[in-house]
């Protein structure tokens, strides 16, 4: 008889590896429930009830009136810079995002200028911004709420009025966050949203828009559907970037369990605080802002730290990360870095500790003082 290969392992298997996040994963039979419902109606997607379902549940859960389910995040992203007309535009964005951000920006054919980041919330900073306002001509702004982190948001709103261009927010990250007691998504034009398996809300793959605009709102419905209109009539050339049933059905799942999730993870991110105390730096914003338990980015003195302390967390099983590495991005030219003095200085020295549903606080504990360690 063979032998199975699970027999074969060692005695000692070697520890589990904690990677830097895990998808939250519903229950099954719940999941069940729902794709019962659409195998019976037979109906898989094209503005099925799952998905009509789910985004009246969103709308009412976020307080907006304009929200459409996509395909992703990427896509929320090309369909917005698509309404706004980019393509051949100058348009500033952050340089210390995820790529999404500016490909997508790219793949609209707009141009992309890069302004610098704030030492402390890592986002854009809105007097940057201002700075490159006077010396070029500026056809939108796209600020990211990085970690969830919420940027300026007022001082956007003011510079996108006072030079009557558009503020299109990179919200895939910041759906829950709130700036000055209210949603983010009250604040700018347009924002794009990632309901991708990693985060805090998820729909396997996904993503919507949230529009300010009703007409936008319907054009992009149009959009994400080849571009036929009501009257079944093709209004303009679309694309497909429709929401499945199966993956409402997972954002259905997944929207309940919500608060439990966020719960679970700012106790671990509270926990994560208390341990390392003042060892590394934390994302901060003076004004008054909500951050949802998204991720456990911390900062470093120097980008050799940050190194000493991955590979020792990497030599107990434990995988932190860095995200973004603005180098990295290889489709801008370089020369647009050499004067982002802030995001030269410490987009190197960031990283992100693991963080997901159900973290031990051994862990967090462990992993604290790994990196405590690391820095004697
Ligand atoms: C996840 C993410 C995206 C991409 O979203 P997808 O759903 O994976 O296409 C874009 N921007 C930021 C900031 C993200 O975190």
């Amino acid at each position: 008889m063979q032998q199975s290969k699970v027999v074969q392992l060692p005695l000692t298997p070697p520890k589990q590896k904690i990677l830097v996040t895990q998808p939250y994963v519903p229950s099954l039979d719940k999941y069940m429930h729902y794709v019962e419902k659409a195998f019976d109606a037979k109906w898989l997607t094209n503005d099925g009830p799952l998905l009509q379902e789910l985004t009246d549940k969103l709308k009412d859960y976020l307080g907006v009136k304009y929200l459409l389910l996509v395909s992703n995040g990427t896509a929320a992203l090309q369909l917005a810079y698509k309404i706004k007309n980019l393509s051949g535009k100058n348009v500033i964005s952050t340089p210390f995002t995820f790529p999404a951000t500016t490909t997508a920006l790219e793949w609209q054919n707009a141009k992309v200028t890069l302004s610098d980041i704030d030492p402390r919330s890592w986002n854009l900073d809105p007097s940057a911004v201002k700075q490159s306002l006077l010396t070029k001509k500026i056809d939108a702004i796209v600020p990211v709420n990085i970690f969830g982190m919420p940027c300026d948001m007022e001082a956007f709103d003011t510079l996108g009025k006072e030079n009557n261009i558009p503020i299109i927010y990179d919200s895939a990250q910041s759906m829950l966050s709130k700036y000055k007691g209210k949603s983010v998504l009250q604040y700018g034009d347009i924002h794009c949203m990632s309901f991708h398996a990693t985060k805090l809300f998820h729909t396997v793959e996904g993503g919507a828009l949230v529009f300010n605009s009703k007409e936008e709102y319907e054009r992009a419905k149009r959009l994400i559907n080849f571009g036929i209109g009501d009257n079944g009539v093709v209004e303009e050339a679309g694309i497909n970037a429709k929401m499945s049933e199966l993956h409402a059905a997972m954002g259905l799942c997944i929207l309940d369990d919500l608060p439990m999730l966020i719960e679970n993870r700012e106790r671990s991110v509270e926990q994560y605080k208390a341990a390392l105390g003042n060892s590394v730096t934390f994302q901060s914003n003076e004004q008054d802002v909500y951050t949802p338990p998204m991720y456990m980015p911390v900062k470093f003195e120097t980008e050799e730290a940050l190194l000493t302390a991955k590979s020792e967390l990497d030599n107990y099983g434990y995988s932190a990360r860095r995200y973004f590495n603005p180098e990295k991005n290889k489709y801008i030219p370089p020369k647009s870095y050499s004067q982002l003095v802030i995001s030269n200085k410490i987009s190197s020295n960031i990283m992100c500790l693991p963080l997901m549903y159900g973290l031990p606080y051994k862990h967090i504990k462990m992993i604290s003082n790994i990196v405590k360690g690391s820095l004697r």
